[in-house]
C-alpha cells in the first residue's frame, strides 16, 4: 500500500475513528494509530507491516476496521504501518523487509537484543539488528506508545505461513500466554509454532519480557503464496478473520477472569493469614 493510498484510507477511517500519530520514520513519515473505542477500557495493540514486504497486513486491518459496524468489546489501537519508509521502498524492491536505514525493526527491540544467532551486522534488506537496541525511530515510537496505552495483549501482524508465535521467556505466564495463543489459533485456524530459541529483539519478545503480557505474532497467508502477498489474497485472509473481534473479546475476558482469580486467591490468603495471627494473639 503506497503512502498516498494510506492517506486516503486514513481520511476514511477518520470519519468513524480517532487517528493519532505516534511518531515519525527516518524519512519523516507519520506512523499512524487508529483508536477503536470499545465497550470496556482494556486496551489491545495491533501493529502491522513492521516488515516492509508484509504490507498486506496494513490492507487487512484497514479493511477489517472499515467493515466493523458495531462497537467492539475491547479498545483497539491499530498501528497500521509500523515501517512506512520500508513499505515505500517495496515499490522498487518488492522483497525488502527492513527500514530505510537497512535495520530489521523486528530485531531492534530491547529483548535479548542481538543475543541469538543468524543476524546480520551490516545494514541490509533483512535481519540487521541495528547499532544498539531501540536505535531506530520506528522502534522507539512503538515502545513509547505501548508503554503509554498499557495494553493487556498485543498482536503483531506478519506474513506468511498461517502460524502464531507466542513464546519468549514467558516464565510464570507461559500457560496463560499459550492459552491465549490457542484461542486465536482456533479462531483463525492457524497453527501455533514454538519460537523460543529461534529469534529475539522482536516487538512480541519485548512485550512478553518487559510488560509481562501475552503477545502474539500472527503470520497471515498460505506459505504457498509468493512474497510480497498480492492484494488478491485479501478476501481469503479476511475470511479467516471473520471472528477476530469475538476472539479479542473472549481473550480479554479470559485475562480479566485470570486477574480476578489471582486477586481473589490473594485476598483469601490474606484473610486466612490474618485469622491465623488473630488466633495466636
Ligand atoms: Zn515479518
Amino acid at each position: 500500500m503506497t503512502a498516498e493510498k494510506l492517506e486516503t484510507y486514513i481520511k476514511q477511517l477518520q470519519r468513524t475513528y480517532e487517528v493519532y500519530c505516534i511518531g515519525f520514520s527516518h524519512a519523516g513519515q507519520p506512523i499512524y494509530v487508529v483508536k477503536v473505542q470499545g465497550r470496556c477500557s482494556k486496551a489491545v495493540v495491533v501493529q502491522a507491516a513492521i516488515h516492509a514486504r508484509e504490507h498486506i497486513t496494513t490492507s487487512l486491518w484497514v479493511s477489517l476496521l472499515l467493515s466493523l459496524h458495531v462497537k467492539p468489546y475491547v479498545t483497539l489501537w491499530v498501528v497500521l504501518q509500523s515501517n512506512p519508509d520500508g513499505v515505500c521502498l517495496t515499490k522498487t524492491l518488492p522483497l525488502y523487509k527492513a527500514n530505510i536505514k537497512g535495520v530489521d525493526l523486528n530485531n531492534n527491540f530491547n529483548a535479548h537484543w542481538g543475543k541469538r544467532g543468524g543476524y546480520q551486522h551490516v545494514p541490509c534488506t533483512q535481519g540487521y539488528i541495528g547499532t544498539c537496541a531501540e536505535s531506530e525511530p520506528e522502534t522507539q515510537a512503538l515502545v513509547r506508545f505501548t508503554k503509554k496505552v498499557q495494553p493487556v495483549l498485543t498482536l503483531s501482524y506478519h506474513a506468511k505461513g498461517e502460524e502464531i508465535y507466542f513464546d519468549f521467556f514467558n516464565g510464570m505466564y507461559y500457560n496463560r500466554d499459550k492459552h491465549i495463543a490457542r484461542m486465536f489459533a482456533a479462531s483463525l485456524q492457524y497453527r501455533i509454532v514454538p519460537t523460543q530459541n529461534v529469534s529475539s529483539g522482536g516487538y512480541k519478545d519485548w512485550c512478553v519480557q518487559t510488560l509481562h503480557i501475552p503477545s502474539l505474532t500472527i503470520e497471515v497467508g498460505s506459505d504457498q503464496w509468493q512474497h510480497p502477498l498480492s492484494e488478491g489474497y485479501l478476501p481469503q485472509i479476511k475470511r479467516r478473520h471473520k471472528h477476530i473481534f469475538l476472539c479479542l473479546k473472549q481473550a480479554v475476558q479470559f485475562l480479566e477472569g485470570n486477574t480476578h482469580d489471582k486477586r481473589r486467591k490473594m485476598d483469601e490468603a490474606r484473610t486466612c493469614r490474618s485469622k491465623k495471627s488473630a488466633k495466636k494473639r
